[in-house]
């Protein structure tokens, strides 16, 4: 099983002109494959793989002296950008003939100093971790910002193998990530057999769950997280002030960037904590397959914050639950799961997003709208009508027992909406103006 575990360096300056002149190898060499595929694609179609621009490449750099600077980088960096070069040419033509999901993409682009990301892999040396440091082909030893113990110990007792770590810059911040093979014991099954929820990620609430005993769980947005939104949106303002060009706009930028980063680690940290705790108290979880690239060129900037925490919430329950022996499970993405209503089925043809509250015109249900979703969601998944996703595995059957598959208004599921409408006063007002 592939794992990645993240670190902050904190580097030295020699480190960091070293992180810097690393990078820009790979910057280089990229610019330099891509060059000698373009020549070679806009003539006969076709392009160098990784190896050849790797001889070419040490053939070129022996004969020109004005390439001498090459040896002051690990030899990992170029060959690794000739590997992504490789890898970005074939997703071209993958998409170009219509075999790739997605936005359709262009021929790769060259890379310009301070306008793509700085960043390097090394996949072979000296590469290691203990305590607060990180051992590096060529950097030597850098030390993290944090303890790197949860990967060392996993190497310690020869559970996990380091493949490669790729060094990047993030909002003026370095860090490493290192790919590695873990070796995991999943279970054979899940603790809690038979438990299910259905979860719904929501704009207001970070998610809003409802299991089968009928409990709605409720994650609000991270209150650091609110705060933070409110500087970037300030800090975003200020930026759109400033003279393009300007000493002031590469300023604001750069505040602009630390302010977003900061968003990104808070809403990841708060995801990660509520996804293992759902993983490991639920054997199956249903949440909506959304759209999520389509989602994200939503102009609102709350929304399209939250729209990319979905992707990211989806993707840790699914190796989450995995891990767990547990499944995930994707309702189809045109399930109307917002626009029905979970007590009698009927599906409305509009709900705009500021409705907070589902009412039915049919049966008369009045329920706060995650918590209808995520009922939804649940009722689907019991009713077998949903499709399942790559991580889920087989559908086990046992827990569909628990769930009031189908639900008529007056019968027993209405008194039990009716609890539910007095947990969601309590839940409602946490939720008011936060922007998840
Ligand atoms: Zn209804």
């Amino acid at each position: 099983m592939r794992q990645a575990y993240r670190f902050a360096l904190n580097p030295g300056s020699a480190q960091e002109r070293m992180l810097l002149s690393h990078a820009g190898a790979a910057r280089f060499a990229w610019n330099w494959g891509l060059a000698r595929c373009k020549e070679r694609y806009e003539a006969e179609s076709s392009w160098y793989s990784a190896a050849e621009l790797h001889r070419l490449w040490n053939a070129e750099k022996k004969a020109n002296p004005a390439l001498a600077w090459w040896s002051e980088n690990s030899k990992c960096a170029y060959q690794e950008a000739f590997r992504d070069l490789d890898r970005a040419l074939r997703d071209f033509i993958k998409s170009k003939k219509g075999l790739r999901k997605g936005k359709r993409l262009g021929f790769p682009k060259a890379k310009r100093r301070g306008r793509c990301k700085d960043s390097f892999r090394f996949t072979t040396g000296a590469i290691r971790c203990a305590g607060t440091t990180v051992t590096l082909p060529r950097l030597g030893t850098v030390r993290t910002h944090e303890s790197t113990r949860r990967l060392a110990d996993r190497l310690e007792a020869g559970t996990a193998r380091i493949l490669s770590a790729t060094v990047s810059r993030t909002a003026q911040r370095w860090f490493v990530s290192f790919t590695v093979e873990v070796n995991r014991g999943v279970p054979q099954c899940h603790t809690r057999s038979g438990t299910a929820i259905g979860v719904d990620l929501g704009v207001s609430a970070l998610l809003t769950g409802t299991d089968d005993r009928g409990a709605v769980i409720t994650i609000p947005g991270p209150k650091p997280l609110r705060r933070t939104l409110r500087r970037l949106r300030r800090a975003s303002r200020a930026h759109s002030r400033r003279q393009q060009g300007s000493a002031n706009c590469r300023k604001s930028a750069a505040r602009l960037a630390r302010i977003h980063a900061r968003v990104a680690d808070i809403r990841a940290d708060a995801l990660h904590k509520a996804t293992t705790d759902l993983a490991a108290r639920y054997e199956t979880i249903v949440c909506e397959d959304l759209n999520v690239a389509g989602m994200t060129r939503n102009r609102r900037l709350a929304r399209a914050i939250s729209d990319q925490g979905f992707g990211a919430a989806r993707r840790m329950l699914g190796y989450k639950t995995t891990w767990n022996g547990g499944r995930l499970i994707l309702a189809d993405r045109w399930y109307p799961s917002s626009k029905t209503c979970s007590g009698c089925g009927a599906v409305k043809a509009k709900l705009s997003l500021s409705e907070r509250t589902y009412r039915c015109g049919t049966c008369g249900l009045a329920t706060d709208r995650d918590e209808n979703a995520a009922r939804n969601l649940l009722n689907l998944a019991a009713s077998g009508a949903e499709r399942l996703n790559a991580c889920g595995g087989t559908v086990r059957p046992g827990f569909a027992g628990h769930v009031p598959v189908n639900q008529e208004p007056g019968t027993a599921s209405a008194g039990k909406t009716g609890t539910a409408a007095g947990q969601q006063a309590a839940v409602t007002s946490k939720l008011t103006n936060a922007y998840w």
